[in-house]
């Protein structure tokens, strides 16, 4: 089973992904996995605690397996002291419902990495959509958060990044890319020199430790 755990698609009664909700929070279905949180870029001054409070009555559920995606992003134009509340009021959230965190972030690691400590996080984390260099990989995982690869594994670059993460701490996702999940994984599996089933098999156990569930 290939499982992605971040895709915006809409609902298509698949549990073997995980749909991001960045707003309408209470429109759910019993059949699919969400994750749901206020993105740095939709912040709206104006109405972002009321958003805070719908995500938060709405991301009760069991099928409501992560908090975010929520985070940092220094190339947006939501002022960034407000986008640091708003994330760390979002960690807070998700240690008092114990769910595990799905973040954004661009440009703002040192931040981000801040905010965490700030907050005393316990839970899980996973960066999504990494695509940066070795560098900050490690000092993610030096945190104890896991990586998650979608369509910047295509880019060259990444493949000595990718290569020597361990395998323990990946998870593989489509986002909002025109991409299908099998393409990803085969991508993966082609770059860390392994099987699609035998990295699929580690996705599943890195599943079921960080989310809770064994997605069927
Ligand atoms: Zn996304």
């Amino acid at each position: 089973m290939l499982i992605d755990i971040h895709t915006h698609k809409a609902s298509q009664h698949d549990l073997k992904c995980i749909q991001n909700l960045h707003a309408d929070f209470g429109e759910t279905s019993s059949l699919n996995y969400y994750s749901m949180g206020i993105h740095p870029w939709y912040i709206d001054a104006s109405n972002v605690q009321d958003e805070l409070s719908k995500m938060k009555i709405a991301s009760h559920p069991k099928n409501v397996l992560a908090i975010g995606e929520c985070g940092l992003d220094r190339i947006c134009e939501t002022p960034f002291k407000l986008q640091e509340t708003i994330f760390l009021a979002q960690i807070l959230w998700a240690n008092e419902i114990a769910k595990p965190i799905i973040v954004h972030c661009v440009r703002a690691f040192r931040e981000a990495l801040d905010v965490f400590k700030m907050s005393n996080n316990i839970m899980p984390v996973v960066f999504h959509g990494f695509n940066n260099n070795i560098f900050i990989a490690n000092e993610l995982l030096a945190s104890g958060f896991y990586l998650s690869f979608g369509k910047g594994l295509f880019n060259p670059a990444m493949d000595s990044v990718f290569s020597i993460i361990p395998s323990d701490k990946i998870f593989l996702e489509t986002d909002d890319a025109d991409y299908l999940i099998e393409d990803i994984y085969k991508k993966a599996a082609q770059i860390k020199n392994t099987s699609i089933e035998q990295l699929s098999l580690q996705i599943m156990q890195n599943s079921k430790t960080v989310f809770k569930t064994n997605f069927n």
